[in-house]
């Protein structure tokens, strides 16, 4: 395949068998100009193992640091200083932020996100909001949504993207 050198705009030939399919992001050297191009692995493997549900298995990865998560069943209380402590210095996180929990219904798992105030001291919703999916919009505190593997929370500063693998 080609890709195109950001620099000089040469077509640059790479080896499409001798991508690593383990790396998101692959390098090749423009072979015109010498400039060294990171281009995204089209056969980069990110489909997820198919697994019976008894080993499913659910988390929240810090998109930053890619620090995982693993969610329990039952209540995961996400904050500053909760269950599940988000330890990277973002004060627009509360103590005790959202609530996440993981139900298994006769072998059929939900999990629920909401911010509705009934993990927090004085039951109020979290200062900064939780907002789903680069929504613009904080769930409101009647809100329950079930999350979908790959969904990404905003907590904060913070950007975390839950999986269902
Ligand atoms: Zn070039």
């Amino acid at each position: 395949m080609h890709i195109r050198c950001t620099k000089c705009q040469a077509a640059v030939w790479v080896e499409k068998d001798k991508l690593n399919p383990d790396k998101e992001i692959e390098i090749a050297k423009c072979p015109v100009c010498n400039t060294t191009l990171n281009f995204k692995n089209p056969i980069f493997n990110f489909t997820i193992p198919p697994q019976s549900a008894e080993k499913l298995v659910f988390k929240l990865i810090e998109n930053q640091t890619k620090k995982e998560y693993l969610l329990k069943i039952g209540k995961n209380i996400i904050g500053r200083n909760a269950d599940i402590s988000i330890e990277n210095g973002d004060k627009f996180i509360g103590r005790k932020h959202c609530l996440i929990e993981v139900l298994n219904n006769k072998g059929i798992f939900q999990c629920i996100i909401s911010d509705d105030g009934s993990i927090s001291d004085d039951n109020l919703p979290s200062k900064n909001g939780t907002f789903i999916n680069n929504s613009q919009n904080r769930i409101s505190k009647f809100d329950k949504i079930v999350l979908q593997n790959g969904n990404t929370i905003k907590i904060g500063h913070t950007l975390l993207t839950f999986l269902a693998q």
